[in-house]
């Protein structure tokens, strides 16, 4: 083979789309629920985009974009994530003149060149919400809960989510010198990611999957006791709301996220199945980030959970034909030069009564024709033969029983469609 996917990216094969299928319609019908709508936007930006939204010393955008020039010189980077690309569209079409509060989701490619492994592509998938306009701890609930409820509708219960609060421009640099503080010490024994973290961000370091640098962490403060009174107020009235939704979630002092817009709640979606990629889902609040790309001040929260990672944790819970959308109702076995012309027109006039249908594109006999139906898993056959053609009628072959019974060709679609 001369051609295959470029490393990190996969092809989803018609057998797998029934099930992305099934997770897409999901979702859209939750939100729907939730008065969601959808949004779609380029899937490139200006590099700048992303630089100021996610952080230039992000690893996103440090390690992770996909940035090429266009042939008008311009730096320009496929999308690592959607949130940038809302905002920027929600300022540039205004749409905070029109609404208080816009509620908007997506869904579509992202790209990180990251290192490939199980749950991490370099083009994979995401669905997500922003609800631009609130401030309100009922809002983060909310967004919490339409992620829970998505999971709970896809029948992926065994699920945790994990809570923490990041501060606020108050009381982040009171948290990140208490981390220095605490730290210090240990520098030299960390990883050279938490070393270059404890210069630009250090609340970052928290994130680290180091084994090694673990081990220092687990004495560290509880970043709670340093938030402030603000900040605890809100964190404090978002887990009353998910306490009074009946929603279980787990607090992790040491959750903290990747991008640099995130303020106040952070919180993840986490399986035990996935391995060392476990989350399936993350989000949380961004009330500069609006601000920060020269809109008004409107604070904002959402999230956004990864389809092959939804789709891979599916997949180890049911048999793949449970996502077909439906079977094929009729395959037409027509023998012979003029009756494939007959069963050809009737074909299409199945298809347009909205009857699933299949024929063979190639002559053979009956019992071929039959075992190719089977293997479509055609639940009737409509068998029509020169004899058949001649009395003006043609079979309906029950596929699961064997029953055969004699239609007449005239009203030959209403009547299989009232078999059916
Ligand atoms: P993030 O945008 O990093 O907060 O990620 C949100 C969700 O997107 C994660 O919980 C994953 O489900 C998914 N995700 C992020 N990065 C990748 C990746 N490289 N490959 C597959 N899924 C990803």
């Amino acid at each position: 083979m001369k051609y295959s996917v470029v490393r990190g990216t996969k092809d989803i094969l018609p057998d797998e789309v029934e099930l992305w299928q099934y997770i897409e319609e999901t979702a859209r019908k939750i939100f729907a629920y939730y008065n969601y709508q959808e949004i779609r936007t380029p899937i490139f930006e200006v590099t700048e985009l992303f630089q100021k939204s996610l952080g230039d010393t992000s690893d996103v955008v440090a390690k992770e974009m996909y940035t090429f020039l266009d042939k008008g010189g311009r730096s320009i980077s496929l999308r690592p994530e959607s949130t940038a690309s809302v905002v920027r569209s929600y300022i540039q079409h205004s749409m905070y003149k029109t609404q208080k509060v816009s509620k908007l989701y997506y869904c579509g490619p992202m790209f990180r060149y990251d290192r490939p492994q199980a749950g991490r592509y370099r083009q994979f998938h995401q669905i997500g919400v922003e609800n631009l306009g609130s401030a309100e701890p009922f809002a983060d609930a909310e967004i919490i809960s339409l992620g829970v409820h998505i999971f709970d509708e896809l029948g992926l219960s065994d699920l945790s989510v994990a809570l923490n609060s990041s501060g606020c421009s108050v009381c982040r640099p009171v948290i990140e010198e208490r981390i220095k503080q605490f730290l210090g010490n240990s520098l030299p024994h960390l990883c050279k990611d938490c070393q270059r973290r404890f210069e630009t961000k250090p609340l970052r370091i928290l994130d680290c999957k180091n084994k090694k640098c673990n081990n220092y962490f687990s004495a560290l403060p509880d970043i709670r006791k340093s938030l402030c009174q603000e900040c605890k107020d809100h964190f404090n009235s978002v887990q009353e709301y998910l306490d009074s939704l009946g929603i279980e979630f787990k607090i992790n002092p040491r959750l903290v996220r990747g991008l640099d817009y995130y303020n106040r709640t952070v919180f993840e979606i986490v399986s035990d199945q996935l391995g060392a990629q476990n989350a399936i889902c993350g989000g949380g609040r961004y009330d500069t980030l609006v601000e920060k790309f020269g809109g008004p001040k409107v604070p904002a929260v959402g999230f956004a959970f990864g389809m092959e990672r939804t789709a891979l944790v599916l997949q180890s819970l049911h048999d793949k034909k449970e996502f077909k959308k439906e079977n094929l109702k009729l395959f037409i076995v027509a023998l012979g030069e003029m009756q494939r012309t007959k069963g050809f027109y009737i074909l299409d006039e199945m298809r347009r009564a909205g009857i699933k249908s299949e024929m063979s594109y190639s002559d053979s006999n009956l019992k071929t024709q039959l075992k190719l139906a089977n293997k479509l898993e055609a639940n009737y056959c409509l068998i029509i033969g020169e004899d058949e053609v001649e009395k003006g009628i043609a079979v309906l072959k029950n596929m699961g029983t064997g029953d055969q019974e004699e239609l007449s060709l005239d009203d030959v679609v209403t009547q299989v469609q009232e078999r059916i």
